[in-house]
């Protein structure tokens, strides 16, 4: 840390309750949003309170640099980036405050999703719904004035504040409301001489008031009532008889005039009932112009959808391509409300008449039959956005010009101009609307890296405001003015501008908020470099400047632990558009469990992408890798793969998160405890030759207190017996470690420690099913443990040894005909992810394409018709868990379609979300506790459930699933296998528990 920094932190940590960043990574990590732009800030403060905030902004002020609050930092526009201190609202002031039936007090960093679920509860709704719900701040809204596709019904955030507690430019603290214009005595205080803080409002409101007098005229021309104008400050409607409403003020602010710490929002009665209909077009302006026509029948919401979005919604999901015709050009997504469905639904019928009603206007119409439907075609909307950011390849939709307004009268109009000044420009875009208020979202195809793109982008935005302007619109409607278009606004509006720079003055004289944004553009726009290799070498020539080196984009053969597919891990890094849906607190998915428990900028996968890309565009030295801060953000990730999977963009975040671990780990080795951890494999094997001393150690306080002290695992942790060797004698005892000589499938069962030295009845079972079905099977000893402890812990090394001596021994088996078939979904997981990154082996493909688990093994048999459904019936109710190993490769889990085949089984496969476990992550007893809230639904679900037994693939979920309860959990092949009656003991369920607990003593198989 450079000495300037250092002395910023140290003053900071001095007057800040919470938390101080001003290292170098986590500094990384606040650079950049979902814009195109980067600037580094010079700290990071997360406050714990308004006097946190209060102080930082004190300080900042004493010295004249800048403050920038930041929500969630998804802002398109680079609204929330700048030099000076970030102060991120969204780590701890996450209070939901006070709820009455018609406000809500809420901290700035509550999530509008985690809101509106706190109202739902209550049967209230807050409105606004931008398209980033899951992942937004209150603040940022506020920020932003942030409104969705039902702006027409909700309005936007500033149609909801009643008050907001703001700290100003000098650190006042004010709750800023319609307040009554008072002149300051004294125009001219001195400087610190103290006001009254309600004094100070009433004085800010009169200037305020001053401001609209004067300038009436300019706000009435650059604000007009027909059309949307919330670019900027909006002052066309802040009086409030006879007072200033200066909390509709803040709203859009971008955090220029006061940080929010506290919002007081309006609420209303949930229930009103939704009908939806989808309209298809054959051109963008035929579309608009049915939307002009359905305007004055008063929908909620009219989403309008070019053909590029079409095709791609229709090449992302089979139910789009089935629902939207391959020749429509457009559509319209329209909503109505009423009082029950009934009323919605009358709305729906007079706007499908209107549009009927008008020739040749409409090519085709699809109408929601039901709340499946409807979710269906609003998914449309919804997800456009992330659809966009999953668009991958160095040219793709950016937003740039995103954000344009006109009058709704002119929307069908402007639509054709908009194609001339895209074909004129050479621009392919994507367009999106709010049809009805004029709002378009226009994204062009772009390479922001790339210079030539840049300018291109420049130039298009240039004639596409100027034409915008001649239609009487204006920029920055919904995304704001940010970084992008603060410039561009003053020029095509200096009157307006030169307005919102009195308002400015007014608040923050001194320019500490927020600079830069709405008003005083700074210099050049700071694009992110590009961190993909240059398409031609770079001149030879070496630079006499080191620091100009350090500073140049590099390569990724700065990071050479891994096999990357070109273009490297740039390429990866290059995918995260930094969105932040990684963010996601909603339920319903398993976006990153890591981030939802610890909800911290560095917990998101998208840290890791942004901690890499700052290597790789030359900002940080490379050799922070290998120290301790990039360690601990690495550390957040344990390799569930859910973001891998749940990423529109789909960036293998967690191949990046191996790159990291792996640099630290190359350079300063393992700690003794994550060392003797990331072997428990090999552990295991001496648990299963010692099994009996082994299992007197577990039940033994003074022998798992040294196990905790050594090796790490918790004494709280429930572990599973050792069998010994059992498994493999008894495989050896049956022929099955020798080559199958049997004609027709062939399986190799890929053992892991599980299997191998806990559960042999797993093996029996689906040995036996395989059996059953005509397969022939083997094991092949010398193959070792998947090794995914050693992956998770960064040891590479190691890793790479265990992958080419499996990858060895699986090709040879491949060559021969067989499949790879693993009953530990870590195994699948490891093989087909993280051996290719490993090691560099000409069979790799072919290993690859060759390995599954066991579950999906038997669903491909049932597929062809080659399973037998001769179950007896197990009358059980069965909690399903499937694991995120398991989701990583399909969203509902083979397990769980067979398990539903078995008759009398009552199966609950409600999601839980994650088992908290994450391998050897979970027995680690400094996350041990971590790890259960993790998994707290799940846990919950078999301690409380109406539930005799629980059922997943994953040997460390089932660990968790028996945490804290005496219901036991099992794989489900064990199910299967005792519904074929091919298990022995006796039969239901009580035979398989005795058996999983490793007293079974007979192996007679009586199927
Ligand atoms: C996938 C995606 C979909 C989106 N969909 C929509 C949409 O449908 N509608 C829409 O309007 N926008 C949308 N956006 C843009 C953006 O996400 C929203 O405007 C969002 O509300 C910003 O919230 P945030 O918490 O990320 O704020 P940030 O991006 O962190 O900040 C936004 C602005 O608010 C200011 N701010 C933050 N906290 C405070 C505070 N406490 N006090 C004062 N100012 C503050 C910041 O300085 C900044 O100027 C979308 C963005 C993405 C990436």
């Amino acid at each position: 840390m450079d000495q300037e920094r250092q002395r910023i932190a140290e003053d900071l940590r001095g007057i800040v309750g919470g938390e101080v960043c001003c290292d170098a990574p986590s500094l990384a990590l606040y650079a950049t949003d979902a814009s195109l732009f980067e600037v580094w800030p010079a700290a990071v403060v997360r406050p714990r309170s308004v006097d946190d905030v209060a102080a930082t902004v004190r300080w900042a002020a004493s010295r004249g640099v800048a403050v920038h609050a930041r929500g969630a930092g998804t802002s398109l526009c680079g609204d929330s980036l700048g030099p000076g201190i970030v102060v991120d609202c969204s780590r701890f002031l996450r209070r939901i405050v006070a709820t009455t039936d018609a406000t809500v007090r809420v901290q700035p960093g509550v999530v509008a999703h985690q809101l509106e679920e706190h109202l739902r509860l209550r049967g209230r709704v807050f409105g606004p719904d931008p398209a980033a719900a899951a992942v937004t701040t209150i603040g940022g809204m506020i920020g932003r004035n942030t409104s969705g596709s039902r702006f027409p019904r909700h309005g936007a955030v500033r149609d909801r504040v009643l008050a907001a507690q703001v700290v100003l430019g000098d650190g006042t603290v004010v709750e800023l409301e319609p307040t009554l214009p008072v002149p300051p005595v004294d125009p001219h205080p001195a400087p610190g001489a103290a006001v009254d803080p309600a004094m100070r409002v009433r004085h800010l409101a009169f200037e305020v008031e001053r401001i609209l007098a004067d300038d009436a005229a300019v706000i009435g021309r650059g604000q007009p009532r027909e059309r949307l104008s919330h670019g900027g400050y909006r002052l066309d409607d802040l009086r409030r008889e006879g007072r200033i409403d200066l909390a509709r003020m803040v709203c859009g602010a971008a955090g220029t005039l006061g940080i929010v710490t506290e919002a007081t929002l309006r609420i209303e009665a949930a229930g009103e009932a939704r009908a939806v209909t989808l309209l298809l077009f054959d051109s963008l302006e035929t579309a608009g112009r049915a939307a002009l026509l359905l305007a004055p029948l008063g929908p909620s919401a009219c989403d309008l959808f070019d053909k590029r979005h079409l095709a791609l919604a229709r090449g992302a999901r089979v139910d789009f391509d089935l629902l939207i015709p391959p020749v429509a050009d457009a559509g319209l997504l329209v909503e109505f409300v009423g009082v029950d469905a009934a009323a919605a639904e009358a709305r729906v019928d007079e706007a499908i008449r209107r549009v009927q009603g008008k020739r040749r206007l409409c090519l085709d119409i699809r109408r929601a039959e039901g709340p499946g439907d409807a979710e269906l075609f609003w998914s449309l909307s919804r997800h456009l956005v992330s659809m966009l950011h999953g668009v991958r390849g160095e040219s793709r939709p950016v937003p740039f010009v995103e954000d344009i307004v006109v009058p709704p009268a002119t929307l069908p109009d402007f639509l054709g101009r908009l194609q001339s000044i895209l074909k004129r420009e050479a621009a392919t875009a994507m367009v999106f609307g709010h049809a009805v208020h004029g709002q378009l979202h226009v994204r062009p195809y772009a390479a922001p890296g790339n210079e030539a793109d840049r300018e291109a982008l420049l130039r298009l935005a240039e004639a596409l405001y100027a034409e915008v302007v001649a239609a009487g619109g204006t920029i920055g409607g919904e995304q704001g003015l940010g970084l992008s278009r603060t410039g561009f606004f003053a020029r095509f509006f200096p009157e307006l501008s030169a307005v919102f720079a009195r308002v400015k003055r007014a608040f923050d004289p001194a320019g500490i908020l927020n600079p830069g944004k709405i008003v005083d553009a700074g210099g050049p726009l700071p694009f992110r470099r590009s961190v993909l290799p240059p398409a031609e070498p770079p001149p030879a020539a070496a630079s006499p400047d080191p620091a100009a080196e350090r500073t140049a984009p590099v390569t990724d053969s700065l990071l050479p632990l891994l096999h990357w597919d070109p273009p490297g891990a740039a390429g990866e890094v290059d995918a995260c558009n930094g969105c932040g849906a990684c963010r996601s607190l909603a339920p319903g998915g398993r976006m990153c469990p890591r981030y939802r428990e610890e909800p911290a900028e560095e917990s998101s996968p998208r840290a890791k992408a942004n901690l890499l890309a700052a290597v790789l565009d030359g900002r940080l030295d490379p050799k922070t890798l290998t120290g301790d801060e990039v360690k601990a953000i690495a550390d957040t990730c344990f390799h569930c793969h859910q973001c891998r999977i749940e990423c529109s963009a789909g960036v293998d975040v967690p191949a990046l998160v191996m790159q990291l671990k792996g640099a630290h780990v190359a350079e300063n080795s393992l700690g003794l405890s994550d060392w003797l951890l990331a072997r428990v494999d090999g552990l295991s094997r001496w648990g299963g030759l010692l099994a009996p001393l082994a299992n007197a150690a577990l039940e033994d306080p003074r022998a798992r207190w040294i196990l905790e002290k050594t090796v790490g695992i918790a004494q709280g942790r429930k572990l599973p017996r050792f069998t010994g060797q059992r498994t493999m004698r008894w495989a050896s005892r049956r022929g099955l470690t020798r080559p199958s000589r049997r004609g027709g499938a062939r399986v190799l069962y890929f053992l892991d420690t599980w299997a191998t030295r806990h559960d042999p009845l797993l093996v029996e079972a689906f040995v036996g099913i395989l059996e059953r079905h005509g397969i022939g099977v083997s094991i092949d000893p010398r193959l070792g443990s998947a090794g995914m402890p050693l992956v998770a812990t960064g040891d590479l090394a190691a890793a790479r040894r265990v992958a080419a001596r499996n990858v060895r021994i699986l090709a040879e088996a491949v060559r021969l005909g067989h499949r790879i078939v693993c009953t530990e979904p870590a195994a699948v997981t490891a093989i087909t992810h993280d051996y290719p990154l490993l090691v560099e082996d000409d069979d790799m493909e072919r290993v690859v394409a060759a390995t599954c688990d066991a579950a999906t093994y038997l669903w491909e048999l049932h597929r062809d018709g080659k399973l037998r459904l001769d179950f007896d019936p197990l009358p059980a109710r069965v909690l399903y868990h499937s694991p995120c190993h398991v989701r990583v490769r399909a969203v509902t889990s083979p397990s769980e379609h067979l398990l539903r085949l078995v008759p009398a089984l009552r199966l609950d496969a409600a999601d839980r979300g994650c088992s908290g476990m994450a391998g050897t992550w979970g027995l680690h007893h400094a996350h041990h506790r971590t790890s259960l809230r993790i998994g707290r639904g799940l846990v919950a679900a078999m301690r409380d459930g109406d539930v005799d037994l629980g059922a997943t693939e994953c040997s460390a979920c089932r660990l968790q699933m028996e945490q804290g309860t005496t219901r036991s959990a099992v794989h489900p092949l064990k199910l299967l296998a005792r519904a074929w009656r091919l298990l022995p003991g006796p039969h239901g369920l009580d035979g398989l528990l005795t058996a999983r607990s490793g007293r079974l003593t007979t192996s007679r198989c009586d199927g």
